[in-house]
């Protein structure tokens, strides 16, 4: 989708810190990170989020992604958090599918 930021960083148009590429997915630094790393995922293919249902061959593709991430970044063994916010009340911002891959301190459960 043309208007859509995050489909921008997949073309190239927007500049991103890539972390991993594959055929169905990009991951890339958080412009605002929360924590020590923090990379989104997401599917080259524009999905608006969640509740769109992206079926199981995007989703498989995000979180295989998500894990490689934290793979890449050696954090895989001492723990990440992987987060899907879907909608204005759960804090999605950006209508675009995407994993944040969290990771380098302790969070907290509940979230806030
Ligand atoms: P959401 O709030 O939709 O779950 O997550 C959107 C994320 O995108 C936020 O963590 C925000 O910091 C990040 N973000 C927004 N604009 C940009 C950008 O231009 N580049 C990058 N790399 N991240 C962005």
């Amino acid at each position: 989708m043309e208007s859509c930021l995050f489909c921008k960083i997949v073309s190239g148009e927007v500049p991103a810190r890539k972390v991993y590429e594959d055929d169905a997915v990009l991951a890339f630094h958080d412009i605002n990170p929360v924590a020590p790393f923090h990379v989104l995922v997401v599917p080259k293919v524009h999905v608006c989020g969640a509740a769109e249902g992206p079926g199981g061959e995007v989703w498989g593709a995000v979180m295989e992604g998500a894990v490689r991430v934290a793979e890449l970044l050696g954090v895989n063994r001492e723990g990440f958090r992987l987060v899907v916010n879907s909608g204005e009340q759960a804090g999605q911002t950006i209508p675009h599918l995407h994993v944040h891959v969290l990771a380098g301190r302790r969070f907290n459960w509940p979230p806030g």
